[in-house]
């Protein structure tokens, strides 16, 4: 099976796109942001310095990064492949994840505009029971009642780190430190580009790189 890393700007659809390999594919689906939010869920010291990090919009430090995905490493099955969702994002977490005896295949770029990943994130609702995202800025991914999980009728919520003042700040952190990630991976060759704003067009195209069925290409 392949490992795959997700680069995208916040807000590109990365998670969504690893849920839906995670299962189609069975693929184990790393999300960083997801592994740091159950650490401040859990409320302990580390999880509150997180917290207070991750609402600025930075990066949390590399050490405490390496630290919580090598612990999750340890107890996970890595036989189906992974998905790395939020990992590397900057050059010195790509030379570590190359430390690792993880062999990666392809990095996926996900060029998405500015202005649509304010839409969706701004819009962003998630339920909290079964974890369906919704999004209230579009038609077609709104709830058929506000705030409201139409899977499992729990309320739906936000992310504290969706509003427009640290959606602006993570955005600048993207630019300055995880886009130099894609030029790692260019020259390593293993680096896919793609610019389609449908998720089942990206999920096939996705799937094609998985399958070795699509030259390999630069951006
Ligand atoms: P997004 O894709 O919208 O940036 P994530 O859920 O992936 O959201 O990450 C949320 C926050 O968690 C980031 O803004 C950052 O503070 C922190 N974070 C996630 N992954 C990393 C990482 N690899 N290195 C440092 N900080 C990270």
């Amino acid at each position: 099976m392949k490992n795959i890393i997700l680069i995208a700007p916040p807000g590109a659809g990365k998670g969504t796109q690893a849920n839906m390999l995670e299962e189609k594919l069975n693929m184990l689906h790393i999300s960083i942001g997801d592994l740091l939010r159950n650490e401040v869920n859990k409320k302990t010291e580390l999880g509150k310095s997180l917290e207070v990090r991750m609402q600025t919009g930075k990066l949390v430090d590399d050490e405490i990064i390496f630290e919580v995905l090598k612990t999750y490493l340890k107890n996970v099955d890595l036989s189906h492949g992974i998905i790395f969702d939020g990992f590397p994002r900057n050059i010195n977490q790509a030379i570590m994840l190359d430390s690792l005896d993880i062999k990666i295949d392809s990095a996926i770029y996900l060029d998405v505009p500015k202005s649509v990943l304010e839409s969706r994130i701004l819009g962003r609702q998630t339920c909290p029971k079964c974890n369906t995202g919704y999004n209230s800025n579009f038609t077609n991914m709104k709830p058929k009642i506000e705030n409201i999980c139409d899977k499992c009728g729990s309320e739906l919520t936000v992310r504290h780190d969706d509003t427009k003042e640290v959606f602006e700040k993570r955005y600048e952190t993207y630019i300055n430190e995880t886009q130099p990630v894609l030029e790692f991976y260019k020259n390593k060759k293993i680096l896919f580009n793609i610019n389609s704003l449908d998720k089942e067009e990206i999920f096939n195209i996705i799937i094609k790189i998985i399958d070795n069925t699509l030259p390999v290409e630069g951006i």
